[in-house]
C-alpha cells in the first residue's frame, strides 16, 4: 500500500475528507481529472449564483424609479463585464481547493482521470495507486435526453454556459425545474426572450401546486414564456437557430437562438471501472451505499452526487462529515437522520426544508398548517420586494415542526431557523417565545405559527 487512502474527485466532500484524514495521520493520495471544486465551484452554484446576482442588479436598476432614484437612460448588461465577474469569482474558489490541496503535506495531488483496476487499485494515467481506504467523490453531469435530431444542434449545458460572454437572442431552457429556472430568470433579466418547455404539467414538480404556480406567476410576469404539458419530439437547426417541436400543444413550434438543457444529471460512474472493484450501482448508475455511505464493497465508500442519497453541495458536505464521522471520530452519523433542505435561487428564492404539505397530508398524520403572503411582512414591504407566501406545517400532537416552503425575500436565510428548531426536534412553541429582530422576515415566523389552522 503506498497511500492509506485514495480520494476520486475534488468536489465538495473529497477535499474536506482529504484534510481531515490528512490531520489524523493518514498518507492520502486525492484525484482529479479536470477542475479543482468540482461543479459547485466551476459549473454549479458558484457561478450561478453570481449570475444571479448580476442579474438582480440589473432588475433592480430597472426599477429604480419605484424607489426614487433615477438612473438615466435604459440599463445596458455587459455579457462580456458579466462573464468577467463570473470567472474572477469562480476562479478564485478553483484556486483556493487546488492551492489547498497541493499544500497539504501528507496528501499527493494526482491530476488525470481516476478508475479503479482492482479492489483497492486506481488508475490514474500511468501509474497504479494502492490503498486499502478508499472515497469516490466523483459527482454527475447534465443527462443529454435521447430526442430526435439534438445531436445534429448546438445545445448548452450548464457547464458549456460558463463560456457564454455574449446575450442569446432568445433562450429556450428545456426543464421547469432547479438549475432551469435559474438560468431562466438570470437571461431574461439580462434581456433575453426566453421559453421554458417543462415536460410534468406544471413547474417544479416536487413542489406543492401552490408554491408551483407562484413561481410560474412571478417568471410570467418578468415575460418568461411557460410552457408546461410539453415532450419534445424533435429538434433541429432552422437556419442559424434551432426549432423545438412539440408533441402536444396549440404551438408546436418553437424556434430560439439557444437551447439549454437541464432536465437532470447523471452520475459519473460510467467510465470509473466500479467492475473491477466489485462496487454494485443501481440502474441510473449511482453507487449504491447503506446509511454510513459504505458502498458495496468493504473500504469503500461513495459521497456526494454519485450515491443519489442528495443533489446539493450541502448533501455532498454532509456526506464527508458523516464519512469522517465513521471513520475517525467512532460517532455513527447516518444519512437517514437528516432533514431535506434546499433553496431555489430565482428571486425572491425558494427555500424548503422537511415535508411538502403534499407529503403530510399524504402521511395522514394530523397536523396545523399556517401560511403568510409576503405583501404582509413588512421588511419585504419596505424594501418593495413583496412577491411569494410562506407556508408552515406542524404535528398537531407533538406541535414539531414537519415542513416549511418559504418563497419570498430572504427566505434561504430565514428557512435556517426553523431547520434548527426541527433539528432540535423542539416544538415550534419554542420560536414563540423567542424574541427576534424587528423589521426582519424571520420576525413574522412566530407570528404566522401563531395563525395555525387543523389542516383538513
Ligand atoms: C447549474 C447548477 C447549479 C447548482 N446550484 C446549487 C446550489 O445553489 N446549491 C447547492 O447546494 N447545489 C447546487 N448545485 C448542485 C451542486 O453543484 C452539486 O450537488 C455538488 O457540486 C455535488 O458535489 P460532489 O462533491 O458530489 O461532486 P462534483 O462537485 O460534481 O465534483 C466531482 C469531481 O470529481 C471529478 N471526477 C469525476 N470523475 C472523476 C474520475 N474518474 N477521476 C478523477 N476525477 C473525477 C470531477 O472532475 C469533479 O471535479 C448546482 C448544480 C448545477 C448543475
Amino acid at each position: 500500500m503506498d497511500h492509506d487512502a485514495i480520494v476520486i474527485g475534488t468536489g465538495q466532500a473529497g477535499p474536506p475528507l482529504a484534510r481531515r484524514l490528512v490531520a489524523a495521520g493518514w498518507k492520502v493520495a486525492i484525484v482529479e481529472r479536470k477542475l479543482f471544486g468540482g461543479t459547485c465551484v466551476n459549473t454549479g452554484c458558484t457561478p450561478t449564483k453570481t449570475l444571479v446576482a448580476s442579474a438582480y442588479a440589473a432588475h433592480l436598476a430597472r426599477r429604480a424609479a419605484d424607489y426614487g432614484v433615477s438612473v438615466g437612460g435604459t440599463v445596458e448588461v455587459d455579457m462580456k463585464a458579466v462573464k468577467a465577474r463570473v470567472d474572477a469569482v469562480v476562479g478564485q474558489s478553483r484556486n483556493g481547493v487546488e492551492r489547498s490541496l497541493r499544500t497539504l503535506k501528507g496528501c499527493t495531488v494526482y491530476q488525470g482521470h481516476g478508475r479503479f483496476v482492482g479492489r483497492k487499485e486506481v488508475q490514474v494515467g500511468k501509474e497504479t495507486l494502492v490503498a486499502d481506504k478508499i472515497f469516490i467523490n466523483v459527482g454527475g453531469r447534465a443527462l443529454v435526453p435521447p430526442i430526435p435530431g439534438l445531436d445534429r444542434v448546438h445545445y448548452l449545458t450548464n457547464s458549456s454556459m460558463m463560456d457564454v460572454d455574449f446575450l442569446p437572442r432568445h433562450l429556450i431552457v428545456l426543464g421547469g425545474s432547479y438549475v432551469g429556472l435559474e438560468f431562466a430568470q438570470v437571461y431574461r433579466r439580462f434581456g433575453s426572450e426566453v421559453t421554458v418547455i417543462e415536460r410534468a404539467p406544471r413547474l417544479i414538480a416536487r413542489e406543492d401546486e401552490d408554491v408551483s404556480r407562484a413561481v410560474a406567476n412571478i417568471l410570467t410576469d418578468e415575460g418568461i414564456d411557460i410552457r408546461v404539458d410539453s415532450k419534445v419530439a424533435g429538434v433541429e437547426m432552422h437556419g442559424s437557430d434551432i426549432a423545438l417541436t412539440l408533441e402536444t400543444g396549440a404551438n408546436p413550434r418553437i424556434v430560439g437562438s439557444h437551447l439549454l438543457l437541464a432536465i437532470g444529471r447523471r452520475p459519473n460512474t460510467d467510465d470509473l471501472g466500479l467492475d473491477k472493484a466489485g462496487v454494485a450501482c443501481d440502474e441510473r448508475g449511482y453507487i449504491q451505499v447503506d446509511e454510513y455511505l459504505h458502498a458495496s464493497v468493504p473500504g469503500i465508500w461513495a459521497l456526494g452526487d454519485c450515491n443519489g442519497r442528495g443533489a446539493f453541495t450541502h448533501t455532498a458536505w454532509n456526506d464527508f462529515e458523516i464519512v469522517a464521522a465513521d471513520v475517525l471520530d467512532d460517532d455513527p452519523r447516518r444519512v437517514t437522520e437528516r432533514i431535506e433542505a434546499y433553496a431555489l435561487y430565482t428571486d425572491p428564492p425558494l427555500a424548503r426544508a422537511g415535508m411538502t404539505e403534499a407529503q403530510v397530508r399524504k402521511s395522514g398524520r394530523p397536523a396545523l398548517i399556517a401560511t403568510m403572503a409576503m405583501e404582509d411582512v413588512s421588511r419585504a414591504f419596505e424594501r418593495g420586494e413583496t412577491k411569494g407566501f410562506m407556508k408552515m406545517l406542524v404535528d398537531k400532537e407533538t406541535k414539531q415542526i414537519l415542513g416549511a416552503s418559504l418563497l419570498g425575500l430572504a427566505g434561504d436565510e430565514v428557512i435556517h431557523c426553523i431547520l434548527d428548531i426541527m433539528y432540535a426536534k423542539a416544538p415550534c412553541t419554542v420560536m414563540q417565545r423567542a424574541m427576534h429582530i424587528h423589521p426582519t422576515v424571520s420576525e413574522f415566523i412566530p407570528t404566522m405559527l401563531g395563525d395555525l389552522v387543523p389542516l383538513q
